[in-house]
């Protein structure tokens, strides 16, 4: 064999590693941009109840009217107290339902008699204005059951949430839209 038939073999050679390494490169490229998709995980807004302070403003500045922003109840951790300052006005006149006596502006908080001394207590969503009225009180003297969460049956995961922006606490985060909601614990 001359030496430029060598030359030229060895060319071909050479052409044909550098195509398979082309196209290598380029699954591999198509395979990685295919997991980055998998990986892309739709977000949602939620609060987290450990840096909200129940300032008021989930109520007011939400971009709905009534806000997305709802109570919600952690039974788990609920003490069914008979004297709940999360349901009764401070300076409440009597411990019964009238209105005079409850703290909710709109009766959205109701009360069960269970057993003496323990009542359930349960939230007419529909009737939640999100102002954390029943929160606070809840937070103050009891055990916390009591918080806020944007309910994503009505919010419409806005790109800038209107409310996240008001926050004075940052405590509106994006949460993977699988797992929507951020469980209440114990404190
Ligand atoms: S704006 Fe922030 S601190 Fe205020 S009630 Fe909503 S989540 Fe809580
Ligand atoms: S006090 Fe405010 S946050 Fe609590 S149930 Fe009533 S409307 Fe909802
Ligand atoms: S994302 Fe939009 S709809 Fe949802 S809580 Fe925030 S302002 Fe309201």
């Amino acid at each position: 064999m001359s030496n430029n038939e060598k030359n030229d073999i060895t060319r071909r050679q050479f052409l044909s590693n550098l195509l398979r390494g082309a196209s290598l490169l380029a699954i591999g490229a198509s395979a990685g941009a295919l997991l980055f998709k998998a990986k892309k995980v739709e977000l949602v807004w939620q609060i987290d109840p450990k840096k909200c302070t129940r300032c008021g403003r989930c109520a007011t500045e939400c971009v709905l009217a009534p806000s997305a922003v709802k109570c919600v109840h952690e039974y788990s951790i609920c003490g069914y107290c008979k004297l709940c300052f999360g349901f009764f006005a401070p300076g409440q006149v009597k411990l019964d339902t009238g209105a005079e006596n409850q703290l909710c502006p709109t009766g959205a908080l109701r009360r069960k008699f269970v057993e003496d001394p323990y009542y359930e207590y349960t939230i007419k969503e529909k009737l939640c204005i999100g102002c954390g009225k029943c929160v606070q009180g809840c937070n103050t003297f009891g055990n916390g059951s009591l918080y806020l969460q944007v309910r994503h049956d009505r919010c419409v995961n806005c790109n800038e949430c209107s409310i996240a922006k008001a926050c004075p606490n940052d405590a509106f985060v994006r949460v993977p839209a699988g797992t929507p909601y951020i469980k209440r614990e114990h404190t």
